[in-house]
């Protein structure tokens, strides 16, 4: 090789290497990887899905402020800096369990004054013309087993026996009609709540108003496992009229009263401000919960698309705002990175938000809310419904995949916003679709479907950033592999495009 043509060789390889290094330092543009290793790590299966108050979401947590910190957000809450930490309220449900058999069955109503037990109990069949037989029931703890088949029945039955005396019921029901109300009955209104408030005793309907009453539900299966054989209620009711009085079903069986109980739990949101020119007078809030629904019978639900994908374009974002204004970018507005906890239980890492003294110092202009940006095939929300009701794992063709995002919007004054999405998608020079209509079930539910409910609930603008349902949402199978990280990338520079125009309108 001549000199010359070393030179010449040296050249190239400068030249191609510089381009290398500028492209591997051009720091304030978001890069595929980052949101790969964002997603992978989040969706990990050691952060055990995420579920509010264990381990896995303060892992999470702890990763988010890290990157926070590198990034060069401000620590934005007083004393705590980057985390907001909060109590929630764990409602568990009561509980009792028939000795020796083990069935664990719902509890219905406990009415406020009763007390724990454990006892032995025999069970009686009775319905409303019998008397009762008070030898048998003082004797014994009896539980009386009623036969309804409605709400309003077994609440005449209660009653007219508790005016003798009972105290005691199990119910024994069936019927479709019944099923409905069982879910009513035996799901508390919320089981995690933001006050320690009512419902740590629950007090039904059906025992409004009686002292000292224990309900049990059992749903026809569970008695005969309880008391061995399955009753024939029919061939019960007739001799229980025949001979005026109760009837004994089953012998004495130990069982055990777990009370309501209520649990602390406590978590936290993870909150970083860029501050522009005019400080808090004007900010634009961008959120993504980043707790998901941990492991359940099922297995770990990693939650890659529900939401470590709202969290790694969260992360990114804040990344590439504050990299362009540490080169020379002046910003007018400040941007809030706020990632949420507690979405999954009823939205309340943003309730405690959007109440907090820490908020209050803040002139919120938008809020931006990204849930689920990772797929890209177009479910309906009904087809998605039904095929995650069988378990998940769906196959999806990757054929299918298209580059869009589904932009959802409340009020007038968020149009403008919706301008600037396009424009900013429009700059882009791959294909992508701002996808305005997601489907009528999709704009019914869209209000209350994730943390910018708490926002619009508040009066402020929230603009949804969503690529869709799918059969593997709240399944194992939402995992890192199946989302579409093309899309994602394009999602999160539509997204910082329009941030970037809000900042300087
Ligand atoms: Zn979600």
């Amino acid at each position: 090789m001549t000199n010359n043509a070393k030179r010449l060789l040296f050249l190239f390889v400068f030249l191609v290497c510089s381009d290398v290094i500028l492209l591997a330092q051009s720091p304030c543009r978001v890069e595929r990887q980052e949101l790969e290793k964002h997603i992978y790590t989040l969706a990990s299966d050691s952060l055990a899905g995420r579920m509010t108050g264990e381990f896995g979401q303060k892992m999470a947590a702890g990763y988010i402020a890290d990157h926070f910190r590198q990034i060069g957000l401000s620590p934005f809450i007083s004393d705590t800096g980057y985390f907001q930490y909060f109590t929630l309220y764990e409602t568990i449900q009561a509980q009792v369990m028939f000795g020796g058999i083990r069935t664990e069955v719902p509890v219905i109503a406990i009415s406020e004054g009763y007390g724990e037990f454990a006892d032995t109990c025999i069970f009686l069949f009775g319905h409303k013309r019998i008397s009762v037989d008070r030898d048998r029931l003082e004797g014994d703890n009896a539980l009386l087993l009623i036969r309804t088949r409605n709400i309003r029945q077994a609440r005449n039955l209660i009653r007219h026996h508790y005016r003798q005396g009972v105290r005691r019921f199990a119910m024994v029901t069936d019927g479709p009609y019944w099923s409905y109300h069982l879910m009513n009955y035996t799901m508390p209104q919320r089981r995690y709540r933001l006050t320690r408030t009512s419902d740590e005793k629950r007090v039904d309907k059906i025992v409004r108003g009686l002292d000292s009453v224990f309900v049990v539900m059992l749903k026809p299966g569970e008695i005969a496992r309880v008391i061995g054989f399955r009753p024939d209620f029919e061939m019960l009711e007739q001799e229980s009229a025949r001979h005026g009085t109760m009837v004994q079903v089953g012998s004495k069986i130990f069982y055990e009263h777990q009370p309501l109980q209520v649990k602390e739990v406590v978590t936290e949101n993870v909150v970083g401000l860029m501050k522009g020119a005019r400080g808090l007078d004007e900010v634009v809030i961008l959120t993504a919960h980043y707790d998901h629904v941990g492991v359940d019978s099922k297995g770990v639900n990693v939650g890659a698309d529900d939401n470590a994908s709202g969290t790694a374009a969260l992360i990114e974002s804040a990344r590439i705002l504050q990299c362009r204004k540490d080169t020379g970018a002046v910003y007018e507005r400040s941007v809030l990175f706020v990632a949420f906890s507690a979405e999954e239980v009823g939205l309340l890492g943003s309730e405690y938000f959007v109440a907090s003294d820490d908020f209050a110092r803040v002139k919120p202009l938008v809020n931006l809310n990204m849930d689920m940006i990772g797929r890209s095939v177009r479910y309906g929300m009904w087809e998605a419904l039904m095929l995650q009701s069988g378990g998940g794992g769906h196959k999806e063709d990757m054929n299918q995949r298209e580059p869009y995002v589904y932009l959802l919007n409340r009020g007038k004054s968020t149009r403008k916003y919706v301008q600037y999405a396009r424009q900013s998608a429009k700059a882009m020079s791959e294909e992508f679709t701002i996808d305005r209509s997601p489907g009528s079930m999709t704009k019914l539910t869209f209000r209350k479907s994730s943390d910018h409910a708490n926002f619009l609930d508040k009066g402020i603008p929230a603009l949804v950033w969503f690529t869709g349902l799918h059969p593997d949402y709240h399944t194992p199978h939402d995992t890192p592999d199946k989302i579409d990280y093309d899309n994602m990338l394009r999602i999160t520079r539509v997204l910082i495009g329009t941030i970037d125009l809000i900042l300087n309108q």
